[in-house]
């Protein structure tokens, strides 16, 4: 039988943090769903097309062959029907620190009640990556500051593109 995870988040933009987790879900399922949450009033940085087309191209490089275990989606309904919609019984979530930690429980308990059938599975941070957060490489980058530790190389490009477009 194919295991398959879903891995929600906003991915605004794709990180080094993300593909670390991504990393390790694919050594735990078959089939790994990278689900871009889309929230009406909330306004993103990149598009969901832009964001999609980052982390196919992200994740072929970073992983070969193995990324055709991930296919991307967007959703703008419960995470557990998104999950159920793609035949998912796993979901990944990323721990950094106990602040994740804290908000995490309380939607892996909330989630569960929701839908047993859907395990919620926490994977932590690798030690290079657990500062990294999206929302502060998207500050960095609107004041002109270096994001390339923290993101691959294509996303740090269309980063620089979207805040500094003469440049
Ligand atoms: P962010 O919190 O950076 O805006 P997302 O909302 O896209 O990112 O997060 C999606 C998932 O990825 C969450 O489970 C989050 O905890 C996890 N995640 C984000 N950044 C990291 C990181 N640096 N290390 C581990 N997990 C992360």
């Amino acid at each position: 039988m194919t295991r398959t995870a879903l891995y929600p988040g906003s991915f605004d933009p794709i990180t080094n943090g993300h593909i670390d987790i991504l990393r390790q879900a694919l050594g735990l399922a078959d089939r790994v769903v990278v689900a871009i949450g889309i929230h009406p009033g909330k306004t993103p940085m990149f598009s969901l097309e832009a964001r999609s087309a980052m982390i196919a191209e992200v994740a072929s490089d970073a992983f070969g062959a193995a990324a055709d275990r991930i296919s991307v989606i967007g959703f703008d309904n419960l995470v557990v029907d998104a999950a159920r919609g793609q035949g998912a019984t796993v979901l990944i979530r990323g721990l950094r620190d106990g602040t994740d930690l804290d908000y995490e429980m309380q939607m892996a308990g909330t989630n569960g009640a929701i839908a047993p059938d859907v395990q919620t599975v926490f994977l932590p941070a690798s030690p290079g990556v657990r500062h990294i957060a999206a929302t502060l490489v998207r500050q960095i980058a609107a004041m002109g500051g270096d994001v390339a530790p923290f993101v691959p190389a294509q996303v740090a490009c269309e980063l620089g593109r979207r805040t500094n477009p003469s440049g």
